[in-house]
C-alpha cells in the first residue's frame, strides 16, 4: 500500500534522533538547558500537520507540551500517553559517538536519551502526525503529554501539572508510558514482552552517628565512623530474599511456562540465570534493595570526628513496605540515628481489563509469537505521579529486541542506543492500539 503522506514509521528514525540531538541534560540546576528547545521542536512538529499543542513552562526553560485527540466516542475514558523529555547527564569521554550527537549507525539510532526516554517522544509525534494526515480518530480521546523533569522527581512535570493544571487530563483512566513493552528472549526463541504495571517504592535513608571526638593517636574505642561504616557493610552486604509478590508470580508462571517448566519456587533462581542479559533486571524486580550512595565523615587524618553521616538508597516491593522498613532498622542496629528524607509509594496495578487486552493484541498482531508478561519495575516513573489522579499507568513502549543487546544497561548508560527497526515495530504496535482501543 503507498500513502501520499509520509507515515509514522517513514518519520519515527528522524524524529528520534533529532530529539537526541537537543540536549535536554537534567543536572538539577536552574542555569541548565531545561526542555525549551526539545518541546518548541514539539510544537513546531505538531502544527506543520496543523495541530496547537499547549505549551507549559513551569519556571524558565523547564517546559511540557500536551495536546488532547477528541475520539469518536464521548462515553469512552480516556488514554493518557506520556514521555519525558529530559535526559541524565552523559559523559562524552566514555562514548563511542558523542551523546548528543544523534547519530544512525549499522541500524542503531544513538545517544542519550535513545531508550530513556526521547524514542517513544518521538514515536507519539510520528503517530499524531500520520493520523491528523490521515484524518485518523481514535475512539476514545487521546492526551499525549511530553513532560520535564522527569529524571528528579518530575516537579516541573508531571507534579507542576498534576497539582496546577488536573484539568489538562480530565477524564483519563489510564496511561502508557516507560518502563516497559520491551522484549526479552527465552527458551525455544519465545518473546517475552515486559509489560510494567507495578513498581517498587522507595525510600531514602540518612543514618547518622556521634560518637567522641579527639586525637587519632589515641586508643579511642567510640569512632562515629567505624560505628556508622558497620552499620552501612550490614546493609550493603545484606542478601534480600526474592519474593513472589502478585505481579512477581504471573511473571514467574508465565517465564516457567516458556521454559516447558512446571511452575514451581525452586526453579526460581536457576531460570533467572538463564535469561542472559536481562536476569539483573529480572533478579531485581524480585527483591527489597537498600544500596549505600554517599559517606562523609571527617576532617584531618589525625582527628577522630565527632560524626559521621551516609545516605541509603533502599527500594521496596509493592505490599511490603513495613517488612522492609523492620529489616533495614534491624540492621542499622541501635546505636545509629536513621532519619528518612524521601519516600514514594509502591504501585501496583491490575493486569487484566481492556487495556491490558488491547496492549496484548496490538503485540500479538505485529510479533505472533510475542507473549505479554507483568513485571515489576525497579524503580519509579511519572506514572506513579499520575496515580494521585487515580489514573493507573503501565509502562508500555513496544520495542522487539535483538537477544544480543543489554538493553537494561542501556539505561544510563554509556552507548545508549536503540534498533531503528525496534522504533518502527513500536510505532506499528502503538498505531494498532491507538487507533482500536
Ligand atoms: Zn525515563
Amino acid at each position: 500500500m503507498t500513502f501520499n503522506y509520509p507515515t509514522a514509521d517513514s518519520e519515527v528514525v528522524s524524529l528520534c534522533a533529532a530529539l537526541i540531538r537537543i540536549d535536554t541534560s537534567n543536572y538539577g540546576d536552574p542555569d541548565g538547558p531545561g526542555e525549551r528547545r526539545a518541546a518548541e521542536k514539539i510544537m513546531e512538529w505538531l502544527d506543520e500537520v496543523g495541530l496547537i499543542g499547549t505549551y507549559i513552562e513551569s519556571a524558565p526553560r523547564r517546559a511540557n507540551v500536551v495536546i488532547r485527540i477528541p475520539g469518536t466516542d464521548p462515553r469512552l475514558p480516556a488514554l493518557l500517553v506520556h514521555g519525558h523529555l529530559d535526559v541524565v547527564p552523559a559523559d562524552a569521554t566514555a562514548w563511542q559517538v558523542p551523546p548528543f550527537s544523534g547519530e544512525v549507525i549499522d541500524g542503531y539510532v544513538w545517544g542519550r536519551g535513545a531508550v530513556d526516554m526521547k524514542h517513544m517522544d518521538a514515536m507519539m509525534v510520528a503517530l499524531l502526525r500520520e493520523m491528523t494526515r490521515s484524518g485518523t480518530r481514535p475512539r476514545r480521546d487521546l492526551v499525549f503529554a511530553w513532560l520535564a523533569d522527569e529524571e528528579l522527581g518530575g516537579r516541573y512535570g508531571a507534579e507542576y501539572l498534576v497539582t496546577e493544571q488536573p484539568e489538562l487530563f480530565h477524564g483519563c483512566t489510564d496511561a502508557i508510558s516507560e518502563v516497559g513493552g520491551f522484549s526479552i528472549e527465552v527458551g525455544g526463541g519465545t518473546r517475552l514482552y515486559l509489560i510494567d504495571n507495578a513498581q517498587r517504592g522507595l525510600t531514602w535513608l540518612r543514618l547518622t552517628t556521634n560518637g567522641r571526638a579527639g586525637h587519632a593517636a589515641m586508643v579511642h574505642p567510640n569512632n562515629a565512623i567505624t560505628e556508622l561504616a558497620g552499620a552501612i557493610s550490614r546493609i550493603g552486604l545484606y542478601e534480600w530474599p526474592q519474593q513472589l509478590t502478585s505481579t512477581n508470580l504471573r511473571f514467574f508462571e508465565e517465564l516457567c511456562a516458556s521454559y516447558d517448566l512446571p511452575f514451581s519456587d525452586d526453579h526460581l533462581d536457576g531460570i533467572v540465570h538463564r535469561l542472559g542479559s536481562p536476569a539483573r533486571l529480572v533478579d531485581t524486580m524480585l527483591r527489597h534493595t537498600a544500596n549505600p550512595t554517599r559517606f562523609t565523615a571527617g576532617y584531618a587524618t589525625n582527628v577522630v570526628p565527632e560524626c559521621a553521616a551516609a545516605v541509603i538508597d533502599g527500594r521496596f516491593l509493592p505490599g511490603l513496605e513495613a517488612e522492609f522498613l523492620a529489616t533495614l532498622e534491624r540492621l542499622v542496629g541501635p546505636r545509629v540515628h536513621c532519619e528518612v528524607i524521601d519516600r514514594e509509594a509502591a504501585l501496583e496495578v491490575p493486569f487484566e481489563g481492556p487495556l491490558v487486552e488491547a496492549m496484548k493484541d496490538a503485540l500479538r498482531a505485529e510479533d505472533p509469537t510475542a507473549r505479554a508478561v507483568p513485571w515489576c519495575l525497579p524503580a519509579g516513573t511519572d506514572n506513579r505521579i499520575f496515580a494521585r489522579l487515580g489514573i493507573r499507568g503501565y509502562g508500555f513502549v513496544p520495542l522487539r529486541l535483538p537477544r544480543t543487546l543489554d538493553f537494561s544497561s542501556m539505561f544510563h548508560g554509556i552507548d545508549e542506543r536503540v534498533p531503528e527497526d525496534a522504533l518502527v515495530f513500536g510505532v506499528n504496535v502503538l498505531r494498532r492500539l491507538l487507533t482500536s482501543y
